[in-house]
């Protein structure tokens, strides 16, 4: 029951950062481990235009998958936020109110993740797998979800993967190499921004002891009540740690001790 670590890679566009984005991609193909690439099907957010779009953009993405070396999923429709909507997760958890999909109607969900799915058909990528954008999404969003096929989730703060509206989470909770005792942690990385000394925090991770899964792997995990149990327990803790180093008055009374400390 040792811990599990999964890598996604997350804003998979023709202008993303190329140089990066294989740095990594060879990285963990060294070492054998699977990411899950986030591709932004329509991409129109001008943070995630970091380079001339590339022509060879799909046929290196179904290269990729058909040789094993990833695994792909649908990130969004086009990126772009329309409204300061958080979702099911959203603040409460530390993520930035922001959205493409939640707080949208049902319909106006549907379409848009439709149009999405439509343009990765069209380039022969079929994934049952979704990745929303900044976190949020709504109960709206996995009907549709489900509706159009999708079965899988990369997200939900827990320590194991569970069911929830009929689709399956695997939960994703850290933004750099970690170890926990137990459970599924999922490691999220942004190539187009990441610091560069991250790179070789990732190499020794990837040179540890540790178990590596892909997320097919994760998803087909059978939740127990005691996963349950345990996954409300962490959920609390991410909550309680969110709120902890947000809130202004606790980070004001910190500051002051550091420094009645250091006077002392
Ligand atoms: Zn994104």
């Amino acid at each position: 029951m040792s811990a599990k670590y999964i890598y996604r890679m997350d804003d998979i566009t023709p202008t993303m950062n190329w140089k990066r984005f294989w740095q990594y991609i060879n990285l963990f193909e060294e070492h054998g481990v699977k990411p899950l690439l986030g591709i932004v099907p329509d991409n129109k957010d001008p943070k995630l235009m970091i380079e001339e779009s590339k022509q060879d953009f799909w046929e290196t993405m179904r290269r990729l998958q058909a040789d094993g070396i990833v695994e792909i999923c649908q990130h969004g429709y086009q990126h772009v936020y329309v409204n300061k909507e958080g979702g099911l997760l959203g603040p409460k958890y530390g993520f930035k109110a922001q959205s493409e999909f939640a707080g949208l109607s049902y319909e106006d969900q549907y379409k848009k993740i439709e149009a999405g799915k439509e343009i990765l058909q069209r380039e022969k990528i079929y994934t049952d797998v979704w990745m929303a954008p900044s976190h949020s999404f709504d109960n709206n969003t996995l009907k549709a979800l489900y509706e159009l096929g999708f079965r899988a989730v990369t997200d939900g703060i827990a320590l194991f993967p569970y069911n929830y509206k009929r689709m399956d989470f695997v939960p994703q909770q850290y933004w750099g190499p970690q170890n926990v005792f137990v459970g599924i942690v999922t490691i999220c990385l942004h190539t187009d921004t990441v610091e560069e000394a991250l790179y070789d925090k990732i190499k020794k991770h990837l040179e540890s002891d540790l178990k590596f899964i892909s997320f097919s792997e994760a998803r087909n995990f059978k939740s127990t009540h005691a996963t349950n149990l345990l996954n409300r327990i962490f959920n609390f803790y991410y909550m309680f740690r969110s709120w902890f180093n947000e809130n202004k008055t606790i980070l004001k009374t910190k500051r002051m001790i550091k420094k009645v400390i250091r006077k002392s």
